[in-house]
């Protein structure tokens, strides 16, 4: 049997492709094949110590632009689907900063410090909208932000300015100054020039992923029984034949292969799979190499959360506390949870790849003396879950399958 589409992944943009087909473009033969037991891919919440929390995507970042209302279309499913959450700019969080070497309180330096990488942040901006009215700019002129911060007056002397710029750009961006563009994040921070600068922090019961499930039911696919979506399906090969698609899919229950067609498909599955797909994911023939350089210009980010319980809360109360450290991007960034004695620590980069690999127990040995330092009486932890899930690691785990 045909379809007219297969669509590979049942993240958000797989169910977003299926809406649209349904809901625009009157297609309702469609197929969607998922690798993994449920629906939202990297919108996904875990139970922890009594709550649930987002192990993946937790803010809409650009709610609404305050001039011209043009709303981001996560915000409006977000509405849509009745999400609890609060709004949060972390330029005006509440934001406390430990110092792990001396013990102290190092809020106000920081702020001190903190307002001279936003002039330099600033100046970077102005020069970059000066150069690119100017006729002899092209993209290929982009600069790190590494370079820019410096050309405008900013380097990182000292721990405590590392930290504050990890806050800054890796908390954000997922990948050190270095690597990360001027052009697409200081001069154009497209959530921001399109939707404003203001973010929901998601914090529902009912998980992230309730906006998936709220697309599911506006296209009359029910996510439990529908035929049209095939749960436990890692699709391994794509063939383009004459008449269509041939899409080669591995049933990881019977562990058989079976082979679906269409005559078009969508593949929404990461940039993490995408540039392994010649050992997960086959394209035959293959994908022309103006698709492949797209794909292969991106870094996969990783961005890892860790979310720790402890007897009680040891901490002041604030969105963030910043813990300064002479290694940089050692669990710097920790968000305690309002009225629970729950604290969520970021790590990303290498770092988050190294994390990944750790043991819990090896995790809170590393991070332990951290807090030790910067408060009295820390307690042991009485549970640590990882949300090791990353893209690297999806694309790990799909490999571990084969
Ligand atoms: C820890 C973390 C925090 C994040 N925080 C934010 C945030 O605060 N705000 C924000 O906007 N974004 C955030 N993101 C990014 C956001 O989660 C993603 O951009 C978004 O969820 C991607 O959706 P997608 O549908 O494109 O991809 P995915 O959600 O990755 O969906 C792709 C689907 O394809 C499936 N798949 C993969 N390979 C195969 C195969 N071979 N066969 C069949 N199926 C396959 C996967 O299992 C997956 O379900 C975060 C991401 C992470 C990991």
């Amino acid at each position: 049997m045909s379809h007219q589409v297969i669509i590979v992944g049942a993240g958000i943009a797989g169910i977003a492709a299926a809406h649209t087909l349904a809901t625009r473009g009157s297609v309702s033969d469609f197929l969607i094949l998922e690798a993994g037991d449920y629906v939202g891919g990297r919108l996904q919440s875990v139970s922890f110590g009594g709550q649930v929390f987002e192990a993946g995507a937790n803010w809409v970042h650009g709610t609404i632009h305050p001039e011209t209302l043009k709303e981001n279309p996560i915000s409006a499913l977000v509405r849509a689907a009745n999400i609890r959450g609060h709004n949060s700019n972390s330029d005006d969080s509440e934001t406390l900063v430990k110092d792990t070497a001396t013990g102290k309180d190092v809020t106000l330096p920081a702020k001190v410090r903190g307002e001279e990488l936003e002039a330099a942040a600033e100046q970077l901006h102005d020069k970059l909208c000066q150069q690119v009215e100017s006729e002899e700019w092209s993209i290929r002129n982009d600069i790190s932000v590494r370079e820019g911060l410096k050309l405008n007056g900013w380097q990182p002397l000292s721990a405590l300015d590392r930290t504050l710029e990890y806050f800054e750009w890796d908390f954000q961006y997922a990948e050190m100054p270095e690597i990360t563009s001027a052009y697409h994040n200081v001069l154009e921070e497209f959530t921001e020039v399109d939707f404003g600068e203001m973010e929901f922090f998601v914090n529902d019961p009912r998980g992230f992923s309730t906006i998936v499930k709220h697309l599911c039911t506006e296209c009359s696919l029910d996510p439990e029984k529908d035929p049209r979506l095939k749960l436990g399906r890692r699709v391994t090969e794509i063939e383009h034949t004459c008449d269509g698609v041939k899409v080669h899919a591995l049933n990881l229950q019977s562990n058989c292969v079976e082979v679906y067609q269409a005559a078009q498909v969508v593949v929404t599955v990461s940039i993490g799979v995408l540039q392994r797909s010649s050992e997960l994911l086959k394209f035959s023939p293959a994908l022309p190499t103006w698709k492949t350089e797209q794909f292969t210009q991106f870094q996969m980010a990783l961005y890892c959360k860790i979310f720790v319980a402890f007897p009680r809360a040891f901490w002041e109360q604030a969105e963030y506390l910043l813990l300064v450290t002479e290694e940089r991007g050692q669990y710097p960034v920790w968000q305690p949870v309002p009225g629970r004695p729950i604290l969520i620590a970021t790590v990303t980069g290498e770092k988050a790849r190294r994390v990944e690999q750790l043991d819990d127990s090896e995790v809170v040995a590393e991070f332990l003396p951290l807090l030790r330092a910067v408060y009295s009486d820390v307690p042991q932890p009485t549970a640590v879950h990882g949300a090791y899930f990353s893209g690297i690691e999806t694309a790990l785990q799909v490999a571990d399958v084969l």
